[in-house]
């Protein structure tokens, strides 16, 4: 039971109310990183955009309903539809806009990815063949595109199980999907391939692979720098070793989260994704 209540709540928050929420008030703020890499805000995922002589290549393009106001900050930067949409993972606050975008656009995913978003039911329907990525990778691939190699790279059972970080490596600049949630405590995705302990994996790999000077677009909270994904990591570690304890001590799901967090993390429970929750799900990887 543990583990299916905050499954259930994070469908119906991420289908449901999604789904008939008012995205009218929501607004695109777009911050440049480089003459050609900017980042967008609005709701959901963070969107990567590289704009230049190619064209426009999105990472990950928030919830449906958003679609043409992003494609209106893209027209800001000077770009038209985008030639490729990356996706990082299936969640559909990263998905949502892919209908929309892949009429005209080439979606490139993990496999696991398109086979999620083609198992996916709205309505009792199927999603359009538009919103499944048209080409799929198992370990990672390259897109050589406005100048740079943007390296697409996979991490197995972290976040969900087709999790895919982007590297703009000409710009130093990588979009960690949601492997990187900044200031928050992160949702991770048991039902759909994720794990506390694959999550943790997979940060300490990322943090090796990215230069201490990069630029991170995180998958939710603002822009950030490596050291902000290490603080990120040591929270992971605190809170994971303190589940791990409390389990071998024989305490149960409830007194983990009557003892809750140390200080220092208190204040990374925020709105849905609330410290019972994430304890929750760390004790759901760990049990
Ligand atoms: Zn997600």
């Amino acid at each position: 039971m543990t583990g299916w209540i905050p499954i259930v709540a994070f469908l119906t928050f991420f289908g449901t109310a999604f789904a008939q929420r008012d995205f009218s008030a929501v607004k695109i703020k777009t911050t440049r990183l480089t003459d050609r890499i900017y980042m967008l805000e609005g709701s959901g995922g963070n969107i990567g955009v590289s704009v230049g002589a190619d064209g426009v290549l999105i990472v990950d393009d928030q919830f449906a309903p958003l679609a043409e106001k992003i494609r209106a900050a893209i027209g800001e930067l000077g770009g038209g539809d985008p030639t490729f949409v990356l996706n990082t993972h299936y969640h559909g606050d990263h998905t949502g806009g892919n209908a929309h975008f892949g009429e005209k656009g080439v979606i490139v995913a993990h496999r696991n990815v398109r086979d999620r978003l083609a198992a996916r039911r709205v309505d009792d329907r199927p999603l359009p063949e538009t919103a499944l990525p048209e080409i799929t990778f198992d370990e990672g691939l390259s897109i050589h595109f406005n100048g740079e190699e943007l390296r697409v790279v996979h991490f197995p059972n972290a976040h969900t199980d087709g999790d895919g970080v982007v590297f703009f490596t000409g710009s130093n600049v990588v979009h960690t999907g949601d492997l990187f949630f900044n200031g928050r405590f992160p949702y991770v995705d048991l039902r759909g391939g994720g794990n506390v302990q694959g999550y943790i994996e997979a940060v300490r790999s990322l943090l090796k692979q990215i230069s201490p000077d990069a630029r991170i677009i995180p998958g939710h909270g603002p822009l950030a720098v490596p050291d902000d994904m290490m603080t990120a990591l040591e929270m992971l570690e605190t809170c994971a070793n303190l589940v791990k304890e409390s389990i071998a001590a024989g305490k149960t799901l409830e007194e983990i989260q009557a003892a809750g967090v140390p200080e220092k993390w208190q204040s990374w429970g925020q709105g849905w994704m609330s410290t019972d929750r994430w304890l929750a799900i760390v004790y759901n990887s760990y049990k």
